[in-house]
């Protein structure tokens, strides 16, 4: 049995930052052990390859959720990267923190330390902004933050269509205003991707006290007498463990730590009586509060041709792409889809932003797996809910870790949830037909013309809704009957054992999750080295 200071179970967004901090002092050794394989692919560096990465079954766990009555009993397909960088190995590199709204309102949940002036300078230190340094952005961070440098031109004509729409145009969604319209900051270097692996752990491989492991799928945290003492997985059919000295981490995002949680013997007890799991102790708030962001494409057909189609020309226009990206690391290769997009008010008399915008210049459909409708020339706008109130769940199919765990979304199981998403449809139409969009603009793919209605609309949305990627909070942080961890990231009740990941999150951010992920590492491994120092 192998011991190490610090055992960190999965290598994802949380994990890589968590492995970099607490072994870059040199005092502590270090273990990280991650499900999924090392990320060699190529795939998953050059960015187009996110396309190819949604349908992949090796880097992705390609979860499904359990039948959601709320949207017509469908399944909804919740992508997760199962490699080195875990979903920031596979994501659409969006650069984005949310509100300071966000953050404060933790605070005032009784968070204390999580407030948006506290968490700002870890999302700072992270970064290395390529605009250079100001009061909301650093440079001297292990993180590159980049322009897009594939900027197909039509993304112009949206924004010009949603400033003419009433919106007004913001140039940088993470600085002193979120609202507005334009294109998004990327985590990508000389056109890579820049997951965080590959920011925080492979420059770092060579350092002796940091063990990174691959394949292991950790099924069981061991617990002694209330503390965590190590982990436990399977090998060759073997049972075998790795003990850690000073704690275990949980970093295995918002789906997989619930899961490994109750497979522990940590989580409600009807769940685990249910599944013969020996109760350790009870914490009724495992698995609950899934919170994700409901969102809905707005697709139409379009006269311009400089779109991802499938086209005649497709193969000598990849050709020029290629050639481009070799000798200038920029074009059609290094794109992450959705290059612009924003933040909006459904409501003008709002305060902050409740919608999310995110323009894609495709006939996009089901997560980009429907290639029919990729045969034509078009675009579509993603629009998504901010801050819903629908609450869903992870819990568990069986006590076997190699099973899904099950997911219930319960998107728009709330009015008001509706209620926005309907005028969020009805945004996404009007900036569709407002020029120079509308110009060029041939008909609507869906919703159709006929879908007028708000009963209309909202029929569309049970039919056509999909998760835009980013569930959280299923082992809140906070201090009522439903939290699993305390500010400081220890779960209540059980010694020597945090959560550090996204699904500490109470509430869910305004806006894409990784950056938010990241920074509650570096803010975890703070509390984690400081409380190692005062032992
Ligand atoms: C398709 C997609 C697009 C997205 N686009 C964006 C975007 O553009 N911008 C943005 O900000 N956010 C985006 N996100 C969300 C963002 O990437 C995630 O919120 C963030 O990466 C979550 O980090 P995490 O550390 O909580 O979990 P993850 O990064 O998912 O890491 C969890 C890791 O744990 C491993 N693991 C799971 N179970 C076990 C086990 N039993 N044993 C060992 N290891 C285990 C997993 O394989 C994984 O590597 C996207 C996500 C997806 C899936």
């Amino acid at each position: 049995m192998k011991t190490f200071d610090y055992v960190i179970v999965g290598g994802g967004s949380a994990g890589c930052v968590l492995a970099d901090k607490l072994s870059a002092c040199g005092n502590y050794s270090v273990c990280l052990l991650e499900a999924g394989k090392e990320d060699k692919s190529w795939l998953i560096h050059l960015p187009i390859g996110i396309i190819g990465l949604m349908r992949d079954h090796t880097l992705n766990w390609h979860f499904n959720s359990h039948q959601e009555k709320t949207l017509n009993n469908r399944e909804i397909f919740t992508p997760r990267g199962k490699a080195l960088g875990g979903s920031s190995s596979i994501n659409a590199m969006l650069y984005v923190r949310g509100q300071k709204q966000d953050y404060d309102h933790w605070h005032s949940l009784g968070n204390q330390g999580w407030s948006y002036d506290e968490v700002l300078p870890y999302f700072k230190a992270l970064e290395h902004q390529e605009r250079g340094e100001n009061d909301y952005h650093g440079i001297n961070g292990p993180l590159n933050v980049a322009d897009s440098v594939s900027k197909p031109a039509i993304n112009e004509d949206f924004i010009q269509s949603a400033v003419a729409a009433g919106f007004p145009a913001n140039d940088d969604f993470n600085g002193a205003d979120q609202e507005g319209i334009g294109y998004y900051q990327v985590t990508q270097k000389d056109g890579l991707r820049h997951s965080a692996a590959k920011a925080f752990l492979t420059p770092n491989l060579n350092r002796e006290n940091l063990t990174v492991i691959t394949q292991i799928q950790v099924d069981k945290i061991i617990i002694d007498n209330k503390t965590a003492t190590g982990v436990r997985y399977k090998r060759k059919g073997k049972i075998q463990a790795i003990t850690a000295r000073n704690e275990v981490l949980l970093s295995a995002g918002a789906i997989n730590s619930p899961q490994i949680l109750m497979l522990s013997g940590i989580g409600p007890r009807s769940e685990l009586e249910q599944h013969n799991i020996e109760l350790i102790h009870e914490l009724d708030g495992v698995g609950k509060n899934l919170q994700d962001h409901v969102d809905i494409l707005n697709v139409a057909q379009h006269k311009r041709t400089e779109v991802l189609a499938y086209r005649p020309k497709a193969l000598w226009w990849g050709a020029k792409e290629a050639i481009k990206f070799f000798t200038k690391r920029a074009g059609l290769l290094t794109t992450v889809v959705a290059e612009t997009g924003g933040f909006i008010k459904s409501e003008p008399s709002l305060s902050e932003p409740d919608l999310q915008l995110h323009f894609v210049p495709a006939a996009m459909d089901d997560h980009g797996r429907n290639h029919k409708l990729l045969c034509s020339y078009g675009i579509a706008v993603h629009v998504c809910l901010l801050r819903p109130k629908s609450r869903g769940t992870v819990t568990l199919n069986s006590n076997n870790i190699s099973q899904h765990p099950r997911i219930q979304l319960n998107m728009l199981d709330d009015q008001d949830d509706i209620d926005t998403m309907i005028k969020g449809v009805q945004i996404a139409k009007k900036i569709l037909s407002t020029p120079p969009l509308a110009n060029t603009h041939i008909k609507y793919i869906f919703p159709d013309d006929n879908c007028q209605s708000d009963q209309d609309i909202h029929e569309f949305l049970k039919e056509k809704c999909n998760t835009i990627y980013h569930p959280v909070g299923t082992c809140k942080m906070g201090h009522d009957e439903l939290s699993v961890v305390d500010e400081k990231l220890k779960v209540h009740g059980i010694n020597r054992l945090r959560v550090v990941d996204a699904s500490i999150m109470p509430t869910l951010i305004s806006g894409n999750t990784n950056a938010p992920t990241m920074m509650i590492a570096a803010k975890a491994a703070d509390e984690i080295l400081t409380d190692a120092r005062n032992k």
